[in-house]
């Protein structure tokens, strides 16, 4: 027998924290205290596997929290607007790894510059979007109400394609080609649902 006490400790938040306290016995004394028998009762499910999406959307999540806490002047969730989101978009962009010609250099609008030039590096429209996709899903998987979620504000979405053409042009690629053909706008009934989570 080599008793183990196993509390699971689920918060509200979804991440699952294990405490596990291995108690050796000690002249057979049988006093083990479980303050949390309750959950042991009803055989709580096992942690799910999370796919690389939802691993990246905690992830991305985490990283949001974290700048909201840097913010100055303090900056909580629920007072988080629009161009909050454009703010937090743009500090990223110091962290970023694609060139982005400026106008006036040659290589403006060539996919694969023969040199280096001392363009700005920038996050790609490409990572921006899915990263705003997952922040949206987490804001209302975290308890936000999709009629104030920041990251579907008209402004976010006009910066993404603002972005999404400014380095079309300065990169020369075009990113309608990598989209399947089908250019059917989503129909406006499913507006009124954008909350369901599932990407997939
Ligand atoms: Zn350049």
């Amino acid at each position: 027998m080599n008793p183990t006490t196993q509390e699971i400790l689920s918060s509200t938040t979804g991440i699952t924290n294990f405490t596990i306290t291995t108690t050796t016995t000690i002249g057979g004394g049988s006093m083990i205290a479980s303050p949390t028998s309750a959950a042991s009762s009803s055989s709580s499910a096992p942690p799910p596997q999370l796919s690389r999406y939802e691993n990246q959307k905690r992830r991305d999540w985490n990283t949001f929290g974290q700048y909201l806490r840097n913010h100055r002047p303090p900056l909580s969730l629920s007072r988080c607007s629009g161009a909050h989101v454009l703010e937090f978009l743009r500090y990223l962009d110091q962290f970023g790894k694609t060139k982005v010609h400026i106008q006036l250099c040659p290589f403006f609008g060539q996919p694969k510059p023969p040199a280096p030039c001392p363009c700005p590096l920038r996050q790609a429209w490409g990572s921006l979007d899915a990263l705003i996709g997952r922040l949206r899903a987490a804001y209302e998987e975290n308890g936000g109400k999709p009629e104030s979620n920041p990251f579907g504000a008209r402004a976010v979405r006009l910066y993404l394609r603002e972005v999404r053409d400014s380095q079309s042009k300065a990169r020369g690629i075009s990113y309608e080609k990598k989209k399947r053909k089908r250019p059917l706008p989503p129909p406006p009934a499913a507006l009124s649902r954008p909350a369901d989570g599932s990407y997939e």
